[in-house]
Formats: structure tokens, sequence, C-alpha cells
């Protein structure tokens, strides 16, 4: 697919995320003025509000910009995302009438504040990617039982915190917790000292389900797509995670990108998932590609040093798509709402410099990484910042989603110090 034109110069560079294109939504404020909806163009942003009040969004299905969130556009429908999507293209494209009436609710990106773009309702992240529940196999049961024996026929996930869930931008703060005690002695309640990053996709579940659904039936339920990193406690949950799995490793912070990415303006981008190793039960099976060829980049920027690029992966690595991930969700009988995420499970290549977290890339802390400067890490420190990065790549655009960065700032002290 070619570019679209807009009418609007900036989107029309090649490199520029944010082309007719993309059309990705998010939730932003200027100054003193409340958070509002808008959509990314160019360097610009379409208040939707604005927009909303100068009748230029005017649908069956009311007012959709009266709240500083997406969930009300989701609950709406596929059939008014649809519409929705059509009239941004008109009021944006190249040959648009109404220019004069647009112009005014256009706010330049650079003075702009981001807030989470949707209320996020509940929280799952799943352990999909093959290549990084690979290495984390090896590294703690050994390469001969890395996979346990259910991975290749369902994607494991846990129930995760929404409550965590914060917008790029926002420092995390080192946590604190129980670890064990490397001579079998009593653990010790300390901040964590290997604390780390996971680079993963979020999908946003767009409609409600009340009952089990296909693949197919999930596929149309994902409103779009953002960038997330699960930061995770490794010491806290090497200790806590058996049986039950994570719980407060990874309950600190997950940080996603500004703009929801629309499952829209990805189609272009669908790749089939890889080969299958066993065929899945039918209620699980490919019915058509379902992944996308995204570009995936982590940097690390240490305090007041320069950012090293430490890991670039795709999104194509993954093992199961995330309608497959919403369709066995839903086997239960599981409700799902409008505004759930899921979180894809760390996307990890097959190369040592397309792993996505320090674990991996460090070995379990055995092979540091050296970072531009020569400094190294085995996992974060205080001050790092990390950022990640995802492009899909088309014949002279690029489809991008605002970076999703972190800076992770020092542990409290002891915070039962009274
Ligand atoms: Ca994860």
């Amino acid at each position: 697919m070619p570019l679209l034109p807009s009418w609007i110069d900036s989107a029309n560079r090649p490199d520029n995320p944010f082309p007719l294109n993309n059309l990705p939504y998010g939730v932003f404020s200027t100054g003193d003025d409340d958070p509002r909806c808008g959509v990314a163009i160019g360097d610009m942003i379409l208040d939707c509000r604005a927009a909303e009040e100068a009748g230029l969004l005017a649908f069956d299905a009311g007012p959709l910009f009266d709240v500083p969130f997406w969930n009300e556009v989701m609950e709406a429908g596929p059939d008014l995302w649809a519409a929705l999507r059509a009239r941004l293209m008109v009021l944006l494209g190249e040959g648009a009438g109404e220019r004069a009436q647009v112009a005014p609710c256009l706010v330049p990106q650079a003075g702009a504040m981001m807030h989470l773009p949707f209320l996020v309702s509940e929280y799952t992240d799943f352990y999909a990617g093959r290549h990084h529940a690979f290495n984390v196999g090896v590294m703690f049961r050994g390469a001969d039982n890395a996979l346990p024996p259910n991975w290749l026929h369902l994607p494991i996930g846990y129930n995760g915190r929404a409550s965590s869930v914060v917008v790029s931008g926002t420092d995390v703060r080192r946590p604190w917790g129980q670890v064990k005690s490397p001579d079998h002695a009593l653990p010790a309640f300390q901040p964590s000292r290997r604390f780390d990053f996971e680079l993963e996709l979020g999908a946003v579940v767009g409609m409600a389900s009340d009952g089990p659904v296909t693949v197919d039936e999930a596929h149309a339920m994902i409103f779009g797509y953002v960038l997330l990193n699960d930061w995770s406690a490794r010491d806290i949950q090497a200790w806590e995670y058996q049986p039950l799995g994570p719980f407060q490793a990874k309950a600190t912070a997950t940080t996603i990108s500004p703009w929801i990415v629309t499952g829209a303006a990805l189609d272009p981008f669908r790749v089939a998932c890889p080969a299958r190793e066993f065929p899945l039960l039918p209620h699980l099976r490919d019915t058509g590609p379902m992944l996308y060829d995204i570009d995936l980049s982590v940097t690390l920027t240490p305090d007041g040093g320069a950012a090293t690029t430490i890991a670039r992966t795709n999104y194509r690595e993954m093992y199961y798509s995330a309608p497959q991930q919403l369709a066995h969700h839903t086997t239960s009988g599981c409700p799902m709402n409008a505004g759930d995420l899921l979180g894809s499970g760390t996307i990890s290549g097959p190369t040592k410099d397309s792993r996505g977290s320090l674990l991996e890339l460090s070995w379990g802390g055995k092979e540091p990484i050296t970072l531009d400067g020569g400094v190294t890490r085995s996992f974060l420190e205080d001050g790092d910042t990390l950022t990640l990065h995802g492009a899909a790549r088309g014949d002279g655009f690029t489809i991008g989603f605002g970076t999703c960065a972190g800076r992770l700032i020092p542990a409290l002290p002891d915070p039962y110090a009274r």
C-alpha cells in the first residue's frame, strides 16, 4: 500500500510515524486545559473534542469525545470504528474541503502532554514468544526441558493488575520485595537488585464478550495495539513464582506507548504465525495471518548518558497471535470488556541481539552487555531510561506508535521504617 497523502505536510514525510495511513488514537492536554482525545497526524494532533464541538465529527452513536478516554468509541463497536476512520481520512486527506474548519482543531504535538489513552479495565499478560520462553527455560530448567509441556498447545498467561498500567514518560520506582537468601537462611526484604524490562506489544480489546469466542471473532474485537513494557523484578519473581506464577514481581508498573494504533492501520502488515510443531486444537487454529510485521527496538539511556540500542526484533517472532490469546482467554467463559489490555509476552528473536529482556541479553547476569561509552549492564540501574520503539514500514511511509519510555528512580528508604 502506498502513502495516503495529507494536506498536513509533515504527515507525508516517509519517516514521520503518523501519516494519514496511521491515524492513531491518544489522549493529550496542553497548558492548564483538561485532557481530551486526539488523533496524531504528522507533527500535529487533531483535537477530537474541538472537532466534535465544531460539528466535524458527528455520528449516530452520539457525542463520543466529551470524555478523556477512547473507551466510548470502543464500546460503540466496529461499524463506528470504520466510520470514524473514514471520516478522519476525509478531514485530513489531501482533497479535504473543510481545511478552514479543521485547521483551528490542530494542536502541535511538541507542546502537548500525553495521558493514558483509555481506561484499562483489566490487564492480562501472556508468555507467547517462543524464543523468550525457550531462553528463560534453558536458564531455569536446562535445554532439555526448556519449554513446559503445555507451551506448544496454549498461550500461557496470568491475570495482571490494570491499576499498574502507566503512560510513557512516567517514572518507575525500584520496588522492595521478598527475595530468596543465597545461603538458604531466612529470605530478605530489600530493594530489587535484578530489575528488568520486557519488550511486548499490548492488544487493546474494544468489544465486550460473555462466553467463548472464536479466533476470527477475537480478531474483530481488537481495537488496536500499543507498545508495552512489562517491568519485572527478577529476584522477587524467582522466589515467589511457584506454583501460581508472577505476583509482586510484575505489579510495580507496566508502561504503554501513548497512541493506540488501530487494527485497520496495521492491516496491510499482516503476517502468518510460524509453522506449528504440533497442530493446535481446532478452537485455537490459525484462520489467517494475524501477526504484524512491526520492527521493534529497545534503547537504554543511563542517567546523563547517550542512548544505546540493546535489542532489535520484530512482532512476527510471536508463536501465538493476539486473537489466539484472546480466544483462549474466553474459553472458560471469562467475560472480556472494552478496555481489556493483553500483553503479548516478551518478543525475543532467535539471535543474541534480538532478545527482549535484560534477563536474556545478559543471560541471567552472567554476560553483562556493554553500552556506548563502555559502561556495562546486567540489570537496570537507578537513573536508567528504557525506551521501546516500533515501526511498520510501508512503501514510502512509516506506521509508528510513539515511544514507550520510563526512567527507573531509586527505591524508597525502607517503606516499613516508622
Ligand atoms: Ca511479560
